[in-house]
Formats: structure tokens, C-alpha cells, sequence
């Protein structure tokens, strides 16, 4: 046996040097409101199952279900095996669920949108994107020969500049991306105004909900329900691994964008499609989201909760308003050092340095999902206390407690 003959040692050392060097740490448990790790049970901040939808068990028999009736697998892609009817099932509803004519599933968000990005737009294109976008829209963006027009993280000013800039390019159209509520601060995009900026320069808009679906909006459609902007975007790209609690992605949009993308969006053409216990769990989760409305208020409750004590602690949580919530506390070595303060304390939250944020903007990531009882969410809040203590955190707590959220 010889060793693998490429070296990594310098480049593991340097994350090393830099902090950024972490183990995965592994889960003996559901991904719950607790999970353990190491014999220990945590309270759990850190997934993205807004609904609890991952451990209910509707989702569970309709997974168990579809494998008696279905396979294992689906095959091959879709496009080769032909498609399982239960795939057609999921995306006519997730359509419905969006507002849109038509639904394409991906196997992941972040398929769905290197498929779309890498799909739809040409050479003669534009895309214009926010500053702080995914990284896969921003992957995405490198999988296509259109023009590349960056602008800064919900400058409308800095919108307008590069649509301009678009124009006077000569782009044929122009695609005018953003997340709809970004992953790493928890803020919501300013949809309407970037809809009507769009609108004025004949530019058509993409939002990916991927944190948005299950959150915001009625019934958890997302953030062109909660700003009444239906018709209004063009293609809102979702997930099916966060709120909805299994794995996939999907865009949704005009019956052309699925045709388009079925023919030119590459995850779609040489990657099989979801095995139909995922799909049936999927479908599930949708069914659950209409009938439990119990779960999203839970959410929100969970959240103004949790958000205002934590600012009443003292702590810095950025422009936060949905459930992610950021505990910024500088350097990514000070992250690091609250997470594993917290986890001390029976809290499973984790440190995000630079590079997938700022240099001084190194926070504790924290996710409240429906599950959390109100005992969870003070046990959590003494462990931020006591970290921040054991740390000699720099905190400007707030008397009244009137923090917003
Ligand atoms: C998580 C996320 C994705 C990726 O979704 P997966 O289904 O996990 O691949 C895409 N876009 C945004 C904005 C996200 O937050």
C-alpha cells in the first residue's frame, strides 16, 4: 500500500495555525431538541429543523411506507429511468405550496442552484447578486458564462448601481438573486423593494428560501408569501432538509423553468433523483405544516423568547428577526471558545469563523426549532450566562428586557 500522493499537511496546518481545524463532532441520537453526544444529552441549537419535522411521526411511517411499496431506490436519474410517479406527486404540490405553476426537485438545495444558475442564463446574461448570498448560489454563479455583478449585502443603492451597470453592458436579461432570509445573521431580504427595483429595470428576481420555507409566510410558504409578492419572483428555490425536515432541494417557477431545467440543469441530468422514502417523507412534512399550525407559532414563541434573553444577557445578535440568531463575539478563536464553554454546559451550539463570515464577525450560531420547551430554552440561556462569565465576556446587559426580536 503506498500513502495518497498529494501532501495536505501544510494546508491542515494552516487551519490549524488559524483555529479553523474542527473534528465532526458525532451524534449517537435523532437530531432533536436534544442530541447526545459522547454519553452526554445537550440541548441542541445547532440543527436547522425549525418544525421538529425530522423525528415526527408522520414523516417516519410515510419513509417506512414508501420503501415497502416503492424500493430502496429510484434507479437512475430521471431523465434515463423515467420518474417514479411519487416524485411528480411531490413537486405538483410543492407548486401549490409555493404559488407557482410548476416544481422541479433537486436532490439538494445547493443542486438546485447550481441547477439553475449553471441553467438558465447565457453569455448575453446577467446575474446580479447579493454580497452575503449562499455559497451555493454562489457556486452556482461560477457554473455560468453570464456577466457576474456583485452588490453589497442589502444595499438597494448598490442594487440599483449594478443593474445600471447591467444595462449599459448591453445583458440581454438579467436575474437578480438573494436569499430570502441569510443563513448566517438571520436577517430577511427587502423583497419588495428589490422586486420593485428589478421590476423598474426589466430585470426578473430569484430567492432562495432555503431558511425562509417553513418560517416565514402562511403555513410556512416562504418570504414571497410574507411580503404578498406572488407573481412577483420568477423562480424561488427551497430545501426540503431544513424546516421540512429530510434532504433535497427544488426550484419553483413558470412550466418553462421546469422544462428548461429538466433539459439544461446538469444536478437534474447526471444525478439520481431522491430514493422514494425521502419523497414520501417529504410529502408528509408539507401535509404536517398544513395541519399543525401549532408548530409555527411554537417557532416564533421559541423565538422572541429566546432572541430577547439573550439580549438581555448582554449579547450581540446582530440584525437577527427570525430564528437564527447569532451570538457575535469576534475573532473566530473567541467562537470557538464560547462553543466549547457551552458545550460544557450541556449546550450543543457551534462556533462560524472566517471565512464563512467576517473576520471580526466570529459568532455561536443558534437555531430555536418548535421542539424546544421553555426549560430547554432557560437551561440554555443560564449556559450563555455562565460561558460568557467563565470567558470574562465583554456584555451590555439590559435591564428591562426589552429586547427586540
Ligand atoms: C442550506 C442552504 C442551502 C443548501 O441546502 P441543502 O438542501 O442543505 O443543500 C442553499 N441555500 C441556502 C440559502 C441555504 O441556507
Amino acid at each position: 500500500m503506498t500513502d495518497l500522493d498529494i501532501s495536505l499537511g501544510a494546508e491542515l496546518e494552516q487551519l490549524r495555525a488559524e483555529g479553523r481545524f474542527r473534528p465532526l463532532v458525532v451524534l449517537d441520537s435523532p437530531q432533536d431538541a436534544e442530541v447526545v453526544i459522547e454519553g452526554r444529552r445537550l440541548i441542541n441549537l445547532s440543527s436547522n429543523n425549525y418544525l421538529g419535522l425530522n423525528t415526527h411521526p408522520r414523516l417516519k411511517e410515510a419513509a417506512i411506507e414508501a420503501v415497502r411499496v416503492w424500493g430502496a431506490g429510484s434507479g437512475a436519474v430521471r431523465t434515463i429511468a423515467g420518474t417514479q410517479s411519487i416524485h411528480e406527486e411531490l413537486e405538483t404540490r410543492l407548486a401549490q405550496f409555493k404559488g407557482t405553476a410548476a416544481a422541479l426537485t433537486l436532490q439538494s438545495g445547493y443542486t438546485a442552484n447550481l441547477a439553475v444558475l449553471g441553467g438558465v442564463l447565457g453569455e448575453q446574461d446577467a446575474v446580479v447578486s447579493d454580497a452575503l448570498n449562499h455559497a451555493s448560489i454562489i457556486d452556482g454563479i461560477r457554473l455560468t458564462k453570464a456577466g457576474r455583478y456583485l452588490y453589497p449585502h442589502s444595499d438597494l443603492d448598490g442594487l440599483e448601481q449594478k443593474l445600471e451597470e447591467a444595462r449599459r453592458d448591453g445583458r440581454r436579461r438579467v436575474l437578480v438573486v438573494t436569499d430570502g432570509v441569510f443563513s448566517m445573521d438571520g436577517d430577511i431580504a427587502l423583497l419588495p423593494a428589490i422586486v420593485e427595483r428589478a421590476e423598474a429595470a426589466g430585470a426578473a428576481v430569484m430567492v432562495d428560501d432555503a431558511h425562509a420555507s417553513g418560517v416565514l409566510g402562511r403555513a410556512g410558504r416562504g418570504s414571497v408569501d410574507h411580503f404578498g409578492l406572488e407573481g412577483r419572483v420568477a423562480i424561488q428555490v427551497g430545501t426540503l432538509s431544513k424546516a421540512v425536515g429530510v434532504l433535497g432541494g427544488y426550484a419553483a417557477g413558470s412550466q418553462e423553468l421546469r422544462d428548461a431545467l429538466i433539459h439544461l440543469g446538469r444536478p437534474f441530468l447526471f444525478s439520481t433523483s431522491h430514493p422514494p422514502a425521502v419523497v414520501a417523507a417529504c410529502l408528509a412534512a408539507l401535509q404536517v405544516m398544513e395541519d399543525e399550525p401549532n408548530l409555527l407559532e411554537r417557532l416564533w414563541e421559541n423565538t422572541h423568547y429566546f432572541k430577547s434573553g439573550l439580549q438581555r444577557l448582554g449579547f450581540d445578535c446582530g440584525n437577527s428577526e427570525t430564528p437564527i440568531t447569532p451570538v457575535i463575539v469576534g475573532e473566530a478563536r473567541a467562537a470557538m471558545a464560547l462553543s466549547d464553554e457551552l458545550r460544557n454546559r450541556g449546550v450543543f451550539a457551534q462556533g462560524i469563523g472566517f471565512p464563512t463570515v467576517a473576520r471580526d464577525r466570529g459568532r455561536v450560531r443558534t437555531i430555536v426549532t418548535s421542539s424546544h420547551t421553555r426549560d430547554q430554552l432557560d437551561r440554555a440561556l443560564d449556559a450563555f450566562a455562565d460561558a460568557a462569565a467563565a470567558l470574562s465576556l465583554d456584555l451590555a446587559p439590559r435591564g428591562d428586557g426589552s429586547g427586540s426580536a
